[in-house]
C-alpha cells in the first residue's frame, strides 16, 4: 500500500530540510557537551507548528493525524532524538482526549504555539514497568489537592511549563487492582525551574542529552481541582489512549535515528579507504548496508500501517506494541552495525554515530520496555496469563 500522498511527501520533505539545516548542527555541537536544547531551536519548532501537529485547527493546531506526526518525528529524530521527543511535549502529551472543553480552550492554543510544554511524571523508584504501583499521593484539601511523594525519571521537569503528575487519590489500594484510584494533575511551574514545593536532582544518564531527566520529591504541592486532567481515579484508563500514539511516536523516533545512522554510514564508506579501496567496495560492507536499509524500511512500513489504523480510530494497542518493539530492536541492531562500519571512528564523539547508538538503546526501554510490548502482544495472542 502506498501511504504517501503528495501532501505527506511535502510535509516529510520540509521536515527533512528543517532537520538537516536547523537540528543536526545543533545536535552535533550540544549533545557531546550534554547541553540543553536551546530556546532558539524550541522557538523554531514552534514556528513550524510542530507542537500542534495533532491538535485540531479549532484550537490553533495543524489538525493533522498521527501519520503526519510520525513522519515529522522520524525526520527530526534522524538528527537528534531529543528534539523529536520535544515535540511530543506539545502534541497529545497533556492527554487532550481526557480534558474538559474549558481546559481544551484554555490550554490547547498555547500548547500548539509551544507556549505551554509538558513534562510527564509517571514513573517512581518502585513503579517503572509496573506503573500502577505508584505511591505518590494527592490528598483533598478543600477545593485543592496536596501532592506528596517521590517521582523518578521525569524528563524536562525544569524546562517544561507544567508537569503532568500521576498520583494516587484513593487511599484504599486493592493489591489485585492497583490501577484503580489513580489521577492526573497538571502542576504549573515557571519555565527553567522546578515547581514550588518540589525538590530534585538530575539523574546521570548515558544519553538522551539535550535536556535533563530528574528525580523529584513533591512536598505538599498545592494544585486546584481544576488542574485535574481526566476523571478522578481513572487515570490508568486514560493512559491507554495516550500510550498508543506515544508508542507509534517512539517507533518513529527509532526509525529516524536508524535512518540517520544508515545515511552517515553510506557517506563514510565512500570516503574511508583501506587495502587500497573505499570500504564500501567490500561486499561484506555493502551487504551490511543492504540489510540495514531493509530492516529500516520494514519498520517504517509497519509504523505507517499502525498510524493509519490510529487515524481511522481503530483499537490497536497490539499493533502499536508490535511497531514499537520491532522498530526499537531494529534501531539497536542497525545503529550498532553502523558504528561497526565506522571502526574506531565510531567509538568517538567526533561522529554522530555514537549518539544514534546510545539513543537507540533507550527506545527499547521507555514508553514500555521491549519485554512489556511482548507481554501486550502475547496477551492478545493467548489471553492474559492466569498467573498474572
Ligand atoms: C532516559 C529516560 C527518560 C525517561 N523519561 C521518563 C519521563 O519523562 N517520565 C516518566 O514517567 N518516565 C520516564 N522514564 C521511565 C521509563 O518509562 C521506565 O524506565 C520504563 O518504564 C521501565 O521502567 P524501569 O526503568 O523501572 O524498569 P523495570 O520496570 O524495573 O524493568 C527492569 C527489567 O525488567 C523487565 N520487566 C519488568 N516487568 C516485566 C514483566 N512483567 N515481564 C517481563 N519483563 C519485565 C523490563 O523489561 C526490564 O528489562 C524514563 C526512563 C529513561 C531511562
Amino acid at each position: 500500500m502506498n501511504y504517501m500522498t503528495e501532501e505527506r511527501q511535502m510535509i516529510k520533505d520540509v521536515a527533512h530540510q528543517f532537520s538537516i539545516n536547523e537540528v543536526l548542527p545543533v545536535a552535533n555541537k550540544l549533545d557531546p557537551e550534554k547541553e540543553d536544547i536551546p530556546d532558539e531551536l524550541r522557538q523554531k519548532l514552534a514556528d513550524m507548528g510542530y507542537f500542534g501537529i495533532t491538535i485540531p485547527e479549532q484550537y490553533g493546531g495543524l489538525g493533522l493525524g498521527c501519520f503526519e506526526y510520525c513522519l515529522i518525528t522520524e525526520e527530526l529524530s534522524r538528527s537528534w532524538m531529543s528534539v523529536a521527543s520535544l515535540i511530543a511535549r506539545g502534541n497529545g502529551m497533556i492527554g487532550a482526549k481526557s480534558m474538559t472543553e474549558a481546559q481544551k480552550e484554555a490550554f490547547l492554543p498555547k500548547v500548539a504555539k509551544g507556549e505551554l510544554l509538558a513534562a510527564a511524571s509517571l514513573s517512581e523508584p518502585n513503579a517503572g514497568s509496573d506503573v500502577a504501583n505508584i505511591s505518590c499521593r494527592a490528598v483533598r484539601d478543600g477545593d485543592d489537592w496536596l501532592i506528596t511523594g517521590n517521582k523518578y525519571w521525569c524528563t524536562f521537569a525544569d524546562g517544561a511549563d507544567y508537569i503532568l503528575v500521576l498520583t494516587r487519590t484513593d487511599p484504599e489500594v486493592n493489591p489485585k487492582a492497583k490501577h484503580k484510584g489513580l489521577t492526573f494533575f497538571k502542576v504549573d511551574k515557571p519555565r527553567g525551574e522546578l515547581p514550588k514545593g518540589v525538590q530534585g536532582s538530575p539523574i546521570p544518564k548515558i544519553g538522551y542529552f539535550g535536556w535533563k531527566t530528574w528525580e523529584l520529591y513533591f512536598d505538599n504541592v498545592r494544585v486546584s481541582n481544576n488542574d485535574m486532567i481526566g476523571d478522578e481515579g481513572k487515570a490508568f484508563y486514560a493512559m491507554g489512549d495516550f500510550l498508543v500514539p506515544a508508542r507509534a511516536h517512539t517507533a518513529a523516533r527509532a526509525i529516524g535515528l536508524a535512518q540517520g545512522a544508515l545515511e552517515d554510514a553510506l557517506a563514510y564508506v565512500k570516503e574511508r579507504a583501506q587495502f587500497g579501496r573505499p570500504i564500501g567496495e567490500f561486499q561484506v560492507t555493502r551487504f551490511k548496508l543492504a540489510k540495514m536499509a531493509t530492516e529500516i524500511e520494514a519498520a517504517r512500513q509497519l509504523n505507517y500501517s499502525v498510524c493509519t489504523k490510529i487515524d481511522e480510530g481503530g483499537r490497536c494497542d497490539k499493533e502499536a506494541g508490535m511497531s514499537k518493539y520491532f522498530a526499537s530492536e531494529m534501531a539497536e541492531r542497525v545503529t550498532s552495525e553502523a558504528l561497526q562500519i565506522f571502526g574506531g571512528a565510531g567509538f568517538t564523539q567526533l561522529y554522530a554515530i555514537e549518539r544514534y547508538w546510545r539513543d537507540a538503546k533507550l527506545t527499547k526501554i521507555f514508553e514500555g520496555t521491549s519485554e512489556i510490548q511482548l507481554r501486550i502482544i502475547s496477551d492478545h495472542l493467548l489471553g492474559k496469563s492466569k498467573f498474572d
